[in-house]
């Protein structure tokens, strides 16, 4: 398929790098791509930034089939931009569109307008230290029509949004909070996929943590609420008694390219990491005896978030007195140094885009 391309009339002021926040900003133009009965996924085109008008009785607005990814395009210290495993993202994104009936698109052809698109922005990648140009590719059912079917005709889009160093004030750990009450995603739902409803199902109990003063919810599993699942919008890490450990991929985890580099890192390392369940359980006992060394969170906005306190019922479980854990440095400068080209890449993670 042939991409066309519309430039913007103008263009606008590049931001002030050091003021960079966290998708507050959009650049000058997007992707787009349609998909009808007849024709499939066609008409795909770069054109300005700009609305999607729509029809009130638009399906994704009553009905949530809506399905996204994220992902970051990093400058190098030779000025070169580069995609970290980004063909993961698209795969994961097929795998979304599968479990919400929306219909499969060519991986390796979004991954060639996303590139294109890149080339076009290319100006709009930052190159302070740990900025980065943060992809949203999104998919949304745009039938106008009020009852509950899978659409039959969905908008495909790559926007594109310069943002900050996540650590601004440093490289700190932060106080999650377990909710009891509260569900991510069960068994046979929809938490293992990137889909719009699981982060609105998820607001009221990360408000809930926000006014207890912590940073992020820990989740425990949808049916025995035991079994720690994940933090926030992020997978999770132990490291107790020197294993280190993540919860296996259940069904309601998502599957998190970020969870799996980490995962691959440290068998490089020869420290494979255990993918289990753990109890929270488990944890207070480790942390008792004496043995929770660690615990982070891993995602790609943050990469590596350092956890320095655990709220469990009556239970305060503090890790680490306040320091980032060795591991949670290591997997963060091993992976940042990859994505910014620091490093060798040898693991053939990193895509240029000339
Ligand atoms: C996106 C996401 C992650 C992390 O995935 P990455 O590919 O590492 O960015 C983890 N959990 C949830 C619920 C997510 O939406």
């Amino acid at each position: 398929m042939e991409i066309s391309i519309q430039k913007a009339g103008s263009l606008k002021d590049l931001p002030d790098e050091s003021e960079l926040a966290f998708g507050t900003l959009f650049t000058d133009h997007m992707f787009n791509m349609d998909y009808d009965l007849d024709n499939g996924w066609h008409n795909p085109r770069i054109e300005p930034y700009g609305p999607i008008t729509i029809d009130p009785s638009t399906m994704v607005l009553h009905y949530g089939q809506s399905i996204f990814e994220g992902l970051k395009a990093f400058k190098t210290p030779e000025g070169e931009i580069q995609l970290f495993r980004p063909e993961q993202n698209f795969t994961r994104f097929n795998q979304s569109a599968h479990r919400m009936c929306i219909p499969a698109f060519d991986e390796e052809f979004a991954l060639r307008a996303l590139k294109e698109l890149l080339k076009i922005e290319k100006r709009w990648v930052p190159s302070a230290p740990g900025t980065s140009l943060y992809i949203r590719p999104t998919i949304i059912a745009m039938d106008p029509f009020l009852g509950v079917r899978a659409s039959y005709t969905y908008r495909f889009f790559i926007i594109l949004s310069p943002v900050g160093a996540y650590y601004k004030e440093g490289f700190n750990p932060v106080k999650i909070w377990v909710t009891e009450k509260y569900v991510r995603a069960v068994p046979g739902g929809v938490g293992e996929v990137k889909t719009a409803g699981n982060y609105a199902a998820s607001l009221y109990a990360g408000e809930e943590a926000h006014h207890k003063g912590y940073t992020q919810v820990l989740w425990l599993d949808g049916v025995e609420r035991k079994y720690v699942e994940e933090v926030g919008s992020m997978n999770i890490f132990f490291v107790i008694d020197d294993e280190i450990i993540t919860p296996a991929l259940s069904g309601s985890i998502l599957s998190g390219i970020t969870r799996d580099s980490v995962i691959e890192m440290a068998e490089k390392w020869g420290h494979p990491v255990t993918q289990r369940r753990i109890s929270i359980d488990e944890v207070v006992e480790a942390h008792k005896a004496g043995k929770l060394q660690e615990c982070f969170g891993s995602g790609t906005a943050a990469v590596i978030s350092p956890v320095g306190q655990i709220k469990y019922k009556d239970k305060t479980l503090a890790i680490g007195d306040g320091k980032v854990g060795s591991w949670a440095r290591k997997f963060f400068d091993a992976i940042t140094d990859i994505q910014y080209g620091r490093t060798q890449d040898t693991e053939g993670w990193v895509h240029k885009v000339d």
